[in-house]
Protein backbone atom coordinates (compact mmCIF):
# COMPACT_ATOMS: atom_id res chain seq x y z
CA UNK A 1 0.00 0.00 0.00
CA UNK A 2 1.34 3.09 -0.72
CA UNK A 3 1.70 6.85 1.56
CA UNK A 4 -1.07 8.05 -0.23
CA UNK A 5 -3.76 5.60 0.23
CA UNK A 6 -3.24 5.12 4.05
CA UNK A 7 -6.79 5.66 5.96
CA UNK A 8 -6.20 9.20 8.43
CA UNK A 9 -7.91 7.31 11.49
CA UNK A 10 -7.88 11.43 12.87
CA UNK A 11 -11.34 12.06 11.15
CA UNK A 12 -13.19 8.76 11.99
CA UNK A 13 -15.91 8.66 14.50
CA UNK A 14 -16.63 5.57 16.81
CA UNK A 15 -18.33 3.91 14.30
CA UNK A 16 -16.53 4.39 11.00
CA UNK A 17 -12.92 3.91 13.25
CA UNK A 18 -15.27 0.06 14.19
CA UNK A 19 -15.65 -0.41 10.81
CA UNK A 20 -12.54 0.28 9.79
CA UNK A 21 -11.13 -2.59 12.19
CA UNK A 22 -13.51 -4.48 10.97
CA UNK A 23 -12.34 -4.03 7.42
CA UNK A 24 -8.52 -5.23 8.21
CA UNK A 25 -9.77 -8.64 10.17
CA UNK A 26 -9.52 -6.82 13.49
CA UNK A 27 -12.13 -6.74 16.55
CA UNK A 28 -14.30 -3.77 16.74
CA UNK A 29 -12.96 -3.00 20.28
CA UNK A 30 -9.56 -1.66 18.83
CA UNK A 31 -11.35 1.56 17.53
CA UNK A 32 -12.11 2.86 21.61
CA UNK A 33 -8.38 2.02 22.48
CA UNK A 34 -6.77 3.45 19.41
CA UNK A 35 -9.48 6.74 19.81
CA UNK A 36 -8.46 7.01 23.47
CA UNK A 37 -4.91 7.46 22.18
CA UNK A 38 -5.25 9.74 19.27
CA UNK A 39 -7.93 11.73 21.07
CA UNK A 40 -6.72 11.82 24.85
CA UNK A 41 -3.39 11.56 24.66
CA UNK A 42 -2.49 13.39 21.37
CA UNK A 43 -0.44 10.60 20.00
CA UNK A 44 0.38 10.54 16.17
CA UNK A 45 2.28 7.44 16.36
CA UNK A 46 1.11 3.74 16.72
CA UNK A 47 4.56 2.37 18.62
CA UNK A 48 2.98 4.45 21.35
CA UNK A 49 -0.28 2.76 21.64
CA UNK A 50 1.15 0.39 24.21
CA UNK A 51 -1.80 -1.44 24.88
CA UNK A 52 -1.97 -2.53 20.86
CA UNK A 53 0.55 -5.57 19.85
CA UNK A 54 3.43 -5.42 17.59
CA UNK A 55 1.78 -7.17 15.05
CA UNK A 56 -1.31 -4.92 15.04
CA UNK A 57 1.00 -1.90 15.20
CA UNK A 58 3.00 -2.75 11.99
CA UNK A 59 -0.24 -3.23 9.86
CA UNK A 60 -1.90 -0.27 11.04
CA UNK A 61 1.61 1.48 10.50
CA UNK A 62 1.14 -0.26 6.66
CA UNK A 63 -2.15 0.73 5.68
CA UNK A 64 -3.19 3.47 8.57
CA UNK A 65 -1.90 6.82 9.70
CA UNK A 66 -3.18 10.23 12.03
CA UNK A 67 -2.16 13.19 10.28
CA UNK A 68 -3.60 16.50 11.62
CA UNK A 69 -3.42 19.90 9.69
CA UNK A 70 0.52 21.39 9.43
CA UNK A 71 0.62 23.95 11.48
CA UNK A 72 2.15 26.94 9.91
CA UNK A 73 2.40 29.31 13.00
CA UNK A 74 1.26 29.29 16.44
CA UNK A 75 0.96 32.85 18.45
CA UNK A 76 0.14 33.49 21.87
CA UNK A 77 -1.78 37.01 22.88
CA UNK A 78 -1.29 39.09 25.59
CA UNK A 79 -4.49 38.12 27.09
CA UNK A 80 -3.98 34.14 26.44
CA UNK A 81 -5.43 33.93 23.32
CA UNK A 82 -3.98 31.52 21.09
CA UNK A 83 -4.08 31.46 17.14
CA UNK A 84 -2.72 28.85 14.91
CA UNK A 85 -2.66 28.94 11.13
CA UNK A 86 -2.83 25.43 9.58
CA UNK A 87 -2.21 24.28 6.04
CA UNK A 88 -5.00 21.84 4.70
CA UNK A 89 -4.64 19.70 2.00
CA UNK A 90 -5.72 21.87 -0.68
CA UNK A 91 -3.26 24.32 0.25
CA UNK A 92 -5.02 26.72 1.66
CA UNK A 93 -4.59 28.08 5.19
CA UNK A 94 -6.87 28.16 7.92
CA UNK A 95 -7.12 29.70 11.12
CA UNK A 96 -8.34 28.38 14.71
CA UNK A 97 -8.39 30.53 18.04
CA UNK A 98 -8.44 29.52 21.84
CA UNK A 99 -10.15 32.41 23.56
CA UNK A 100 -9.79 31.21 27.78
CA UNK A 101 -12.15 32.90 30.08
CA UNK A 102 -12.80 31.85 33.81
CA UNK A 103 -12.87 28.10 34.48
CA UNK A 104 -13.39 27.74 30.34
CA UNK A 105 -11.46 27.85 27.14
CA UNK A 106 -13.15 27.93 23.99
CA UNK A 107 -11.78 26.84 21.15
CA UNK A 108 -13.34 28.93 17.26
CA UNK A 109 -13.06 26.58 14.44
CA UNK A 110 -12.78 26.70 10.71
CA UNK A 111 -15.03 24.38 8.64
CA UNK A 112 -14.14 25.41 5.31
CA UNK A 113 -10.67 27.59 3.41
CA UNK A 114 -12.45 29.93 2.32
CA UNK A 115 -15.90 31.06 1.89
CA UNK A 116 -18.74 31.18 -1.06
CA UNK A 117 -20.87 32.54 1.23
CA UNK A 118 -19.83 36.68 0.77
CA UNK A 119 -21.79 38.32 3.32
CA UNK A 120 -20.32 41.72 2.69
CA UNK A 121 -18.67 42.90 6.36
CA UNK A 122 -16.63 39.35 6.60
CA UNK A 123 -13.20 38.82 5.69
CA UNK A 124 -13.29 35.40 5.17
CA UNK A 125 -16.30 35.90 2.47
CA UNK A 126 -13.91 38.46 0.70
CA UNK A 127 -11.47 35.81 0.08
CA UNK A 128 -14.00 33.60 -1.71
CA UNK A 129 -14.13 30.42 -1.46
CA UNK A 130 -11.12 27.33 -2.21
CA UNK A 131 -12.12 24.06 -0.21
CA UNK A 132 -14.16 22.00 2.43
CA UNK A 133 -11.99 20.68 5.07
CA UNK A 134 -11.86 17.08 6.04
CA UNK A 135 -13.37 15.77 9.04
CA UNK A 136 -9.30 14.84 9.95
CA UNK A 137 -8.53 18.62 9.27
CA UNK A 138 -11.85 19.96 11.35
CA UNK A 139 -11.17 17.94 14.35
CA UNK A 140 -7.22 17.88 13.64
CA UNK A 141 -7.71 22.02 15.20
CA UNK A 142 -9.48 20.89 18.34
CA UNK A 143 -6.51 17.89 18.42
CA UNK A 144 -3.85 20.87 18.17
CA UNK A 145 -4.99 23.19 20.68
CA UNK A 146 -5.10 20.36 23.13
CA UNK A 147 -2.15 19.12 22.50
CA UNK A 148 -0.43 22.80 22.78
CA UNK A 149 -1.71 22.45 26.92
CA UNK A 150 0.52 19.53 27.12
CA UNK A 151 -0.59 15.50 26.67
CA UNK A 152 -3.88 15.64 28.47
CA UNK A 153 -5.20 12.29 29.91
CA UNK A 154 -8.61 11.46 29.66
CA UNK A 155 -10.53 12.69 32.95
CA UNK A 156 -8.36 15.40 34.16
CA UNK A 157 -9.61 19.02 32.83
CA UNK A 158 -8.83 20.10 29.09
CA UNK A 159 -7.93 23.29 28.06
CA UNK A 160 -11.14 23.18 25.86
CA UNK A 161 -14.34 23.39 26.94
CA UNK A 162 -16.06 24.79 24.43
CA UNK A 163 -16.15 24.67 20.99
CA UNK A 164 -17.62 26.99 18.54
CA UNK A 165 -17.89 26.70 14.76
CA UNK A 166 -17.07 30.53 14.02
CA UNK A 167 -14.22 30.21 12.47
CA UNK A 168 -12.98 30.50 8.31
CA UNK A 169 -16.53 28.71 6.50
CA UNK A 170 -19.52 27.71 6.63
CA UNK A 171 -20.09 24.41 8.35
CA UNK A 172 -23.31 23.70 6.64
CA UNK A 173 -22.05 23.55 3.51
CA UNK A 174 -19.44 21.32 4.71
CA UNK A 175 -22.18 18.94 6.33
CA UNK A 176 -20.74 15.68 6.52
CA UNK A 177 -17.33 16.69 7.59
CA UNK A 178 -18.32 19.45 10.46
CA UNK A 179 -20.99 16.83 11.47
CA UNK A 180 -18.68 13.80 11.93
CA UNK A 181 -15.93 16.64 13.40
CA UNK A 182 -18.83 17.60 16.03
CA UNK A 183 -19.43 13.52 16.69
CA UNK A 184 -16.02 13.36 17.71
CA UNK A 185 -15.96 16.10 20.21
CA UNK A 186 -18.46 15.06 21.92
CA UNK A 187 -17.77 11.47 21.99
CA UNK A 188 -16.06 10.34 25.15
CA UNK A 189 -13.66 8.61 23.69
CA UNK A 190 -12.85 11.68 21.55
CA UNK A 191 -12.94 15.14 23.64
CA UNK A 192 -16.02 14.54 26.07
CA UNK A 193 -17.46 17.93 25.49
CA UNK A 194 -21.23 17.96 26.22
CA UNK A 195 -23.66 19.03 23.75
CA UNK A 196 -24.48 22.52 25.23
CA UNK A 197 -20.77 23.44 24.49
CA UNK A 198 -20.27 22.62 21.16
CA UNK A 199 -22.21 25.56 18.75
CA UNK A 200 -22.33 25.06 15.18
CA UNK A 201 -22.54 29.15 13.39
CA UNK A 202 -24.99 29.31 10.33
CA UNK A 203 -25.69 32.21 8.04
CA UNK A 204 -28.66 30.61 7.96
CA UNK A 205 -28.63 27.75 4.95
CA UNK A 206 -32.30 26.45 6.33
CA UNK A 207 -32.84 23.19 4.60
CA UNK A 208 -29.48 21.93 6.04
CA UNK A 209 -30.65 22.66 9.62
CA UNK A 210 -33.64 19.97 9.13
CA UNK A 211 -30.79 17.62 7.92
CA UNK A 212 -28.76 18.90 11.11
CA UNK A 213 -31.51 18.14 13.48
CA UNK A 214 -31.49 14.33 12.23
CA UNK A 215 -28.05 13.65 13.51
CA UNK A 216 -27.22 15.60 16.15
CA UNK A 217 -27.93 17.86 19.14
CA UNK A 218 -25.35 20.52 19.51
CA UNK A 219 -25.99 24.28 20.43
CA UNK A 220 -26.89 26.51 17.25
CA UNK A 221 -26.04 30.11 16.26
CA UNK A 222 -27.83 31.97 13.79
CA UNK A 223 -25.68 34.89 12.16
CA UNK A 224 -28.74 37.13 11.67
CA UNK A 225 -26.83 40.73 11.40
CA UNK A 226 -30.06 42.25 10.18
CA UNK A 227 -33.72 42.85 11.56
CA UNK A 228 -35.09 42.81 7.80
CA UNK A 229 -34.89 40.89 4.77
CA UNK A 230 -34.14 43.99 2.82
CA UNK A 231 -30.97 45.15 4.51
CA UNK A 232 -30.01 41.06 5.51
CA UNK A 233 -30.04 40.70 1.56
CA UNK A 234 -27.48 43.14 1.49
CA UNK A 235 -24.66 41.89 4.29
CA UNK A 236 -25.93 38.09 4.19
CA UNK A 237 -26.78 37.19 0.39
CA UNK A 238 -27.40 34.25 1.28
CA UNK A 239 -31.05 35.91 2.68
CA UNK A 240 -32.04 35.85 -0.74
CA UNK A 241 -32.12 32.84 -0.84
CA UNK A 242 -33.73 31.65 2.67
CA UNK A 243 -35.10 34.96 3.94
CA UNK A 244 -35.76 35.31 7.36
CA UNK A 245 -39.19 34.14 8.04
CA UNK A 246 -37.73 30.66 6.38
CA UNK A 247 -34.42 30.54 8.17
CA UNK A 248 -36.59 31.73 11.82
CA UNK A 249 -38.64 28.77 10.97
CA UNK A 250 -35.80 26.14 10.70
CA UNK A 251 -33.97 27.28 13.90
CA UNK A 252 -37.37 27.17 16.06
CA UNK A 253 -37.55 23.66 14.48
CA UNK A 254 -33.86 22.51 15.30
CA UNK A 255 -33.63 23.98 18.76
CA UNK A 256 -37.68 22.58 19.53
CA UNK A 257 -36.74 18.89 18.71
CA UNK A 258 -34.10 19.88 21.90
CA UNK A 259 -36.20 20.04 24.28
CA UNK A 260 -34.80 20.82 27.65
CA UNK A 261 -35.11 24.19 27.63
CA UNK A 262 -32.14 25.03 25.23
CA UNK A 263 -32.68 28.25 23.14
CA UNK A 264 -30.92 29.52 20.04
CA UNK A 265 -28.41 31.67 20.07
CA UNK A 266 -28.79 34.92 17.82
CA UNK A 267 -25.47 36.87 16.89
CA UNK A 268 -25.74 40.11 15.46
CA UNK A 269 -22.57 42.06 14.39
CA UNK A 270 -22.94 45.67 14.62
CA UNK A 271 -22.13 48.05 11.88
CA UNK A 272 -22.20 51.94 12.53
CA UNK A 273 -24.99 53.34 10.93
CA UNK A 274 -26.04 50.44 9.09
CA UNK A 275 -27.46 48.11 11.51
CA UNK A 276 -27.18 49.75 14.74
CA UNK A 277 -30.41 52.10 14.92
CA UNK A 278 -32.97 52.29 17.43
CA UNK A 279 -35.17 51.27 14.53
CA UNK A 280 -33.20 47.86 13.95
CA UNK A 281 -33.58 47.20 17.98
CA UNK A 282 -37.47 47.39 17.79
CA UNK A 283 -37.47 45.36 14.27
CA UNK A 284 -35.32 42.97 15.81
CA UNK A 285 -37.94 42.54 19.04
CA UNK A 286 -40.49 41.90 16.61
CA UNK A 287 -38.94 39.36 14.86
CA UNK A 288 -37.86 37.17 17.17
CA UNK A 289 -41.16 37.40 19.53
CA UNK A 290 -41.50 33.88 19.44
CA UNK A 291 -38.39 32.51 19.17
CA UNK A 292 -36.38 31.33 22.41
CA UNK A 293 -33.23 33.00 22.24
CA UNK A 294 -29.98 34.94 23.54
CA UNK A 295 -28.69 37.34 22.03
CA UNK A 296 -25.01 37.89 21.08
CA UNK A 297 -23.82 41.40 19.92
CA UNK A 298 -20.37 41.78 18.06
CA UNK A 299 -19.17 44.73 17.45
CA UNK A 300 -17.42 45.14 13.73
CA UNK A 301 -13.83 43.38 14.05
CA UNK A 302 -12.59 46.48 10.75
CA UNK A 303 -10.05 45.27 8.53
CA UNK A 304 -8.59 46.84 5.86
CA UNK A 305 -11.29 48.43 3.26
CA UNK A 306 -14.13 46.58 4.64
CA UNK A 307 -16.57 49.77 3.80
CA UNK A 308 -17.79 49.11 7.38
CA UNK A 309 -16.64 51.09 10.87
CA UNK A 310 -17.28 49.62 14.70
CA UNK A 311 -19.71 51.32 16.21
CA UNK A 312 -19.21 53.69 19.00
CA UNK A 313 -19.20 52.43 22.72
CA UNK A 314 -22.74 54.19 23.63
CA UNK A 315 -24.75 53.03 20.23
CA UNK A 316 -23.79 49.58 21.32
CA UNK A 317 -24.98 50.14 24.27
CA UNK A 318 -28.04 51.46 23.52
CA UNK A 319 -28.46 48.98 21.13
CA UNK A 320 -28.24 46.68 23.76
CA UNK A 321 -30.10 48.59 26.53
CA UNK A 322 -33.13 48.82 24.06
CA UNK A 323 -32.92 44.58 23.12
CA UNK A 324 -32.68 44.18 26.50
CA UNK A 325 -35.82 46.32 28.57
CA UNK A 326 -37.63 44.31 25.80
CA UNK A 327 -37.07 41.31 27.96
CA UNK A 328 -34.11 39.91 26.09
CA UNK A 329 -30.86 38.28 27.31
CA UNK A 330 -28.27 40.23 25.59
CA UNK A 331 -24.42 40.12 25.99
CA UNK A 332 -21.57 41.93 24.02
CA UNK A 333 -18.83 39.81 22.79
CA UNK A 334 -15.32 41.73 23.93
CA UNK A 335 -12.68 41.33 21.72
CA UNK A 336 -9.79 39.32 22.48
CA UNK A 337 -6.57 38.32 21.15
CA UNK A 338 -6.80 41.58 19.64
CA UNK A 339 -2.69 41.98 18.98
CA UNK A 340 -2.42 38.07 17.11
CA UNK A 341 -5.44 39.57 14.69
CA UNK A 342 -7.66 36.68 16.23
CA UNK A 343 -10.76 38.86 16.50
CA UNK A 344 -13.73 37.16 14.62
CA UNK A 345 -14.52 37.85 10.88
CA UNK A 346 -10.45 39.12 10.80
CA UNK A 347 -9.11 35.48 10.26
CA UNK A 348 -7.83 35.65 7.03
CA UNK A 349 -5.52 32.56 6.07
CA UNK A 350 -4.09 32.45 2.81
CA UNK A 351 -6.79 31.10 0.73
CA UNK A 352 -6.45 30.22 -2.74
CA UNK A 353 -9.32 31.49 -4.24
CA UNK A 354 -11.24 29.07 -6.88
CA UNK A 355 -13.99 31.98 -6.99
CA UNK A 356 -11.93 35.11 -8.03
CA UNK A 357 -13.97 36.89 -5.58
CA UNK A 358 -10.38 38.27 -3.89
CA UNK A 359 -8.86 39.38 -7.21
CA UNK A 360 -12.00 41.63 -7.16
CA UNK A 361 -11.59 42.47 -3.89
CA UNK A 362 -7.91 43.12 -4.07
CA UNK A 363 -8.56 45.37 -7.57
CA UNK A 364 -11.39 47.36 -4.87
CA UNK A 365 -8.59 48.05 -2.39
CA UNK A 366 -5.99 49.19 -4.69
CA UNK A 367 -8.37 51.26 -6.25
CA UNK A 368 -8.42 52.76 -3.05
CA UNK A 369 -5.09 53.49 -2.88
CA UNK A 370 -5.14 55.41 -6.16
CA UNK A 371 -8.39 57.18 -5.81
CA UNK A 372 -9.27 56.99 -1.71
CA UNK A 373 -12.67 56.31 -1.97
CA UNK A 374 -15.03 56.62 0.44
CA UNK A 375 -15.81 53.32 2.60
CA UNK A 376 -19.33 53.00 1.02
CA UNK A 377 -17.41 52.87 -2.03
CA UNK A 378 -15.03 50.72 -1.36
CA UNK A 379 -17.14 48.05 -0.42
CA UNK A 380 -19.17 47.84 -3.54
CA UNK A 381 -17.58 44.89 -5.00
N1 LIG B 1 -20.22 30.95 8.51
C1 LIG B 1 -20.71 30.90 9.83
C2 LIG B 1 -19.65 30.76 10.89
C3 LIG B 1 -18.40 31.60 10.76
S1 LIG B 1 -18.51 33.36 10.97
C4 LIG B 1 -21.59 32.10 10.13
O1 LIG B 1 -21.60 33.04 9.34
O2 LIG B 1 -22.29 32.05 11.12
C5 LIG B 1 -18.62 33.58 12.74
C6 LIG B 1 -19.31 34.90 13.14
O3 LIG B 1 -18.43 36.05 12.98
C7 LIG B 1 -20.54 35.19 12.31
O4 LIG B 1 -21.61 35.60 13.13
C8 LIG B 1 -20.05 36.30 11.43
O5 LIG B 1 -21.10 37.01 10.91
C9 LIG B 1 -19.17 37.10 12.36
N2 LIG B 1 -18.29 38.03 11.65
C10 LIG B 1 -17.80 37.91 10.42
N3 LIG B 1 -17.04 38.99 10.10
C11 LIG B 1 -17.04 39.80 11.17
C12 LIG B 1 -16.41 41.05 11.47
N4 LIG B 1 -15.61 41.65 10.59
N5 LIG B 1 -16.63 41.60 12.68
C13 LIG B 1 -17.41 40.96 13.58
N6 LIG B 1 -18.03 39.79 13.36
C14 LIG B 1 -17.85 39.21 12.17
FE1 LIG C 1 -19.09 32.84 5.25
FE2 LIG C 1 -19.89 33.18 7.79
FE3 LIG C 1 -18.18 34.93 6.63
FE4 LIG C 1 -20.73 34.86 5.85
S1 LIG C 1 -19.96 35.43 7.91
S2 LIG C 1 -18.92 34.95 4.50
S3 LIG C 1 -21.19 32.68 6.00
S4 LIG C 1 -17.80 32.76 7.10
Amino acid sequence: MTETTKVNLLGLTQPQLEGFFESIGEKRFRAGQVMKWIHHFGVDDFEAMSNIGKALREKLKACAEIRGPEIVSQDISSDGTRKWVVRVASGSCVETVYIPQAGRGTLCVSSQAGCSLDCSFCSTGKQGFNSDLTAAEIIGQVWIANKSFGTVPAKIDRAVTNVVMMGMGEPLLNFDNAVAAMQIMMDDLGYGISKRKVTLSTSGVAPMLDELGKVIDVSLALSLHAPNDALRDRLVPINRKYPLAVVLDACKRYISRLGEKRVLTVEYTLLKDVNDQPEHAAQMVELLRDVPCKINLIPFNPFPFSGYERPSNNAIRRFQDLLHQAGHNVTVRTTRGEDIDAACGQLVGQVMDRTRRSERHIAVRQLGDEAAPSPSAANRT
